[in-house]
């Protein structure tokens, strides 16, 4: 059996680990739902996908008629930041997922002071969020963000029970006040790229490091069947973090640098509209999407990155001190290569 938690507020047991949708996006629906039966089935009952995700709601909703609806807890998000279009992503989302109710849904990167103005003015997500729980299509309100200072102002408007955030060994800022908050807020935490959004590839040193806080659920995209069974017997098992594991983390952010976008948003806005962090970010998408997905992502983002004046605006307002207009140069010429071979072997 896999171990339970109390899910902040919300009184729902979870497991300690959930299940992420995005990379079933890859696979054909067949296989995509037979992976996720197969983690229900290993006992996992926590699923989280979104409206963004492609066809990952409908693969997810296939899966589950075979299972009780009330040993699950389904959750999915919109990034439509005004009330109707929310509600409508919403009704998508439960024919999708084939289910009368969420049993959280997010507000979908909520980044910026912009993206908090709009969700929580009026007309704007969270009135529709409220009225989806008054119909009883969503049992609990949540967000996701990628920006501290926003996480901490839209956790202290005290009107949320779950918070999804990025959190890792090489992305921990999470660790200074959000968990912190979550805990004393009673706000369920979901542990957003526990393996670092494609960047680590050691599972049992991402998990035995996230295993030290109790109350927090990883979020792992997993896109067979064997890797959730690798994860939860490490988390079934947890072993604290060893000396060498200490000293490997320590490389291993060494050899990464700074030299990674870890979407906070800082930089926003941008003189030529530039979307900023998504351009840094193509990478892992190409790792994470299928290719005609990662193409309809990464086309319009990059095509705009041309209009960069390279004012420099970009880089003094980031903490991480990222060389914007270098690093995307970069992804420019990752990406022209990705596009003529299909192949994910450009990383080298
Ligand atoms: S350097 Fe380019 S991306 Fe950065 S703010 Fe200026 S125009 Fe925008
Ligand atoms: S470029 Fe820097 S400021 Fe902008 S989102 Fe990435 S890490 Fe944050």
């Amino acid at each position: 059996m896999v171990e339970r938690i109390t899910f902040g507020g919300t009184g729902i047991e979870v497991t300690r680990v959930a299940f992420g949708g995005i990379p079933i996006m890859r696979l054909s629906k067949p296989e995509g739902v037979k992976v996720v039966r197969e983690v229900i089935e290993m006992g996992v009952n926590f699923i989280d996908t979104a409206y963004a995700y492609g066809d990952s709601e409908e693969k997810i909703g296939a899966a589950i008629q075979d299972f009780s609806r009330d040993k699950l807890v389904i959750t999915s998000k919109s990034m439509a930041k005004d009330k109707d279009t929310f509600l409508q992503h919403l009704d998508i989302g439960l024919q999708r997922l084939r289910t009368e109710y969420m049993d959280i849904y997010q507000m979908h990167g909520v980044n910026s002071e912009e993206d908090m103005e709009k969700v929580m003015g009026r007309g704007g997500a969270m009135e529709g969020l409220r009225q989806a729980i008054k119909n009883g299509k969503v049992r609990h309100p949540a967000f996701s963000s990628h920006n501290p200072i926003i996480a901490k102002k839209m956790m202290l408007t005290g009107k949320f029970q779950a918070i999804q955030f990025p959190f890792n060994f090489i992305d921990n800022e999470a660790q200074k006040e959000i968990i912190p908050l979550a805990n004393e807020m009673n706000i369920g935490f979901i542990c957003m790229k526990p393996l670092g959004g494609g960047l680590l590839d050691d599972a049992g040193l991402c998990f035995r490091y996230l295993m030290q806080f109790k109350d927090i659920v990883p979020d792992p995209g997993v896109e067979k069947s064997d890797e959730m069974k690798q994860i939860l017997s490490i988390i079934q098992s947890p072993s604290p973090l060893s000396e060498q594991d200490k000293v490997r983390i320590k490389g291993i952010k060494k050899e990464l640098g700074d030299s990674w976008c870890h979407r906070c948003g800082y930089c926003q806005p941008c003189s030529q509209a530039i979307q900023i962090s998504l351009a840094l970010i193509v990478k892992s998408v190409i790792k994470r999407m299928p290719y005609e997905s990662a193409l309809d992502f990464m086309e319009p983002v990059m095509k705009n990155v041309k209009d960069c004046t390279e004012c420099g605006e970009c880089i003094e307002k980031c903490p991480y001190n990222l060389n914007i207009p270098d690093l995307w140069q970069k992804n420019l010429a990752v990406c022209e290569k990705y596009k003529k071979t299909g192949k994910t072997s450009v990383f080298g």
